[in-house]
């Protein structure tokens, strides 16, 4: 055991081996994403995952999703490494790296496929300290895109809905940039927030969908979501379908966008280009 001594002497805390351990650890990766962050985003990738359009049966856009390959820790998740960037603000600059690589990728796919989508994920702490609706508007003028080349899209969270946070999602709504609401469902559902906010896109949380088949209470969920939804001009997105038998259950609930490791897992660019783009999807 060991122990620290915060202010009077009387103040002893004592924690365990394990906590102080993991402490070490954390601050060891936060120094090494620090590093490869400067040392111009080494280790890093962006991995996609096809959105499929129910309506047309094609891939007609992507999520972009951050990969890490630490030289010191190997491949680490990004339920992982996210947190750490965000608390240390590490989210910023690598967030806009992120936003500018996607970007940059969806208007070469925009060649092969008019309209493809880019569906970008944002930290609340991006959202709450950086600039970036004015790095996104920034990006869209120099490279000359249309503003829906991107959806960005926020977690719901009790973060999400403080005020400073409200008002910069208002301003990106403002500016016609797609918003989406990502993990629907899971911690601080408010759907007057969600109405209020005028999001484009809801993407119900996997948990939902996962055990839909044997949970009647989800299968009642995701339906009544999706009416709801459907009932405020959203669209809707089912994530996390893996297998034939979700995806057949969940396609009479009428979503317009399906996500999951039934069509494929998030896939480098060249591997994307290859067994994605512009495919048609039978079903
Ligand atoms: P998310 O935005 O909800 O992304 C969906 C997650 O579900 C991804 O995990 C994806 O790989 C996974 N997924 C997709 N289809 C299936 C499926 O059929 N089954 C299962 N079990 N999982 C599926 P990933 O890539 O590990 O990302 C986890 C979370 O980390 C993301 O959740 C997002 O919140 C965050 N994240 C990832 N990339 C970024 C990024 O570039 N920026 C920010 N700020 N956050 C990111
Ligand atoms: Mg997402
Ligand atoms: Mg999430
Ligand atoms: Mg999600």
């Amino acid at each position: 055991l060991h122990q620290a001594k915060i202010g009077g002497k009387n103040n002893c805390i004592r924690y365990s081996h394990a906590v102080y351990e993991e402490y070490v650890h954390t601050l060891d990766v936060q120094e090494e994403l620090r590093k490869d962050i400067e040392n111009d985003f080494h280790g890093f990738e962006l991995y996609y995952q096809p959105v499929v359009n129910i309506g047309q049966k094609k891939i007609l856009g992507a999520e972009a999703l951050i990969r890490w390959h630490s030289s010191k820790f190997g491949f680490m998740s990004p339920g992982q490494f996210i947190p750490m960037l965000e608390e240390t603000g590490l989210i910023i600059p690598l967030g806009r790296w992120i936003t500018k690589t996607a970007i940059e990728q969806c208007v070469k796919w925009q060649k092969v496929v008019p309209g493809f989508r880019m569906n970008v994920n944002l930290s609340f702490v991006q959202i709450k300290k950086s600039n970036a609706l004015q790095d996104i508007l920034f990006l869209i003028h120099t490279l000359n895109v249309d503003k829906n080349v991107l959806m960005i899209e926020v977690t719901e969270s009790g973060e999400i809905e403080s005020s400073v946070a409200a008002k910069v999602l208002r301003s990106f709504k403002d500016e016609s940039i797609p918003l989406a609401i990502d993990d629907f469902g899971t911690g601080y559902s408010n759907l007057r927030y969600v109405k209020d906010m005028t999001f484009d896109l809801v993407k119900i949380d996997q948990s939902f969908i996962r055990n839909i088949i044997n949970s009647k209470y989800d299968y009642l969920v995701v339906k009544q979501f999706t009416e709801l939804a459907h009932s405020l001009n959203l669209t809707v997105c089912y994530e996390g379908v893996e297998d034939e038998e979700v995806f057949r259950c969940v396609l009479d609930l009428k979503p317009d966008y399906i996500q999951g490791y039934y069509f494929s897992k998030p896939v480098p660019a060249a591997e994307f280009e290859e067994k994605c783009l512009n495919q048609q999807v039978e079903f």
